[in-house]
């Protein structure tokens, strides 16, 4: 099924397929953060980040009715997705004060926001991913007013998706970045759903569940997402 080795990013790869329109990506146990800097392999990773995010693109399109590249899983490390062109704007939606929105305000993190705050930065590793307001993507030709509103609508739609059954399992979706693909002139919810790209709060302790135990040198990765897999997919 898998050809040509396409695109190698930090946490994944992309391979070709028979099918010019489709793409097999396969979820590496590669950790990073930082753009890189810090850099570790936790063995299971890849194979956890690939059934959550096939999980939950099914439940986003099930219940917010989002459509999303994944095609179907293959295996524990794969998925068969749409091969989209990625639009060049990574979208977070915040429900808490955390992290880069923490820092750039001087507040600390934790407050819940009165409604989710939707955000945009320019897909940039050269440049760190800098933050955007909304006509910037626009005027520099990276994305159409039209699927700015369509990105911010969907999130928006995740979010709820994902607040709902992230809390019916004790914990908070404090934030997530999302990111989406063009194909025939539409726009797919692409690239993962992962605690890679979430900070996901265990409510009763405050205990993360997610990539900024590695981040911040907090707990063992793999033993963080073999639990945070046990609690919400049951075991993988
Ligand atoms: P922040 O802007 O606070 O650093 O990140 C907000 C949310 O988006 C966090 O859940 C974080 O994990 C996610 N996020 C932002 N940028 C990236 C990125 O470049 N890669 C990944 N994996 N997640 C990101």
């Amino acid at each position: 099924m898998s050809g040509e080795l396409l695109y190698e990013g930090k946490a994944k790869q992309v391979y070709a397929t028979d099918d010019p329109g489709r793409v097999v990506i396969r979820f590496k146990d590669d950790a990073t953060a930082f753009n890189g800097v810090k850099r570790a392999t936790v063995g299971g990773k890849g194979r956890i980040n690939c059934a959550i995010t096939a999980y939950l693109f099914d439940l986003v399109a099930r219940e917010a009715g989002v459509a999303h590249h994944m095609v179907q899983k293959l295996d524990d490390e794969r998925l068969l997705c749409e091969r989209v062109e990625i639009v060049p704007v990574e979208v977070v939606v915040r429900n808490r004060v955390a992290g880069s929105f923490a820092r750039r305000y001087g507040i600390h993190e934790g407050a819940a926001l009165p409604q989710p705050l939707v955000e945009f930065f320019y897909k940039s590793d050269a440049l760190d991913d800098p933050l955007m307001g909304e006509d910037v993507p626009v005027l520099l030709g990276w994305a159409k007013r039209w699927e700015l509103q369509f990105m911010r609508e969907a999130t928006l739609a995740v979010n709820d998706v994902l607040l709902r059954f992230y809390g019916e399992h004790g914990i908070d979706l404090v934030d997530m970045k999302l990111e989406f693909g063009r194909q025939d002139g539409r726009l797919l919810l692409a690239d993962e759903l992962t605690p890679d790209g979430s900070r996901l709060w265990e409510r009763s302790t405050g205990r993360k569940l997610d990539k900024d135990v590695f981040r911040r040198d907090l707990a063992d990765l793999g033993e963080t997402y073999r639990e945070l897999a046990r609690r919400v997919l049951g075991a993988v």
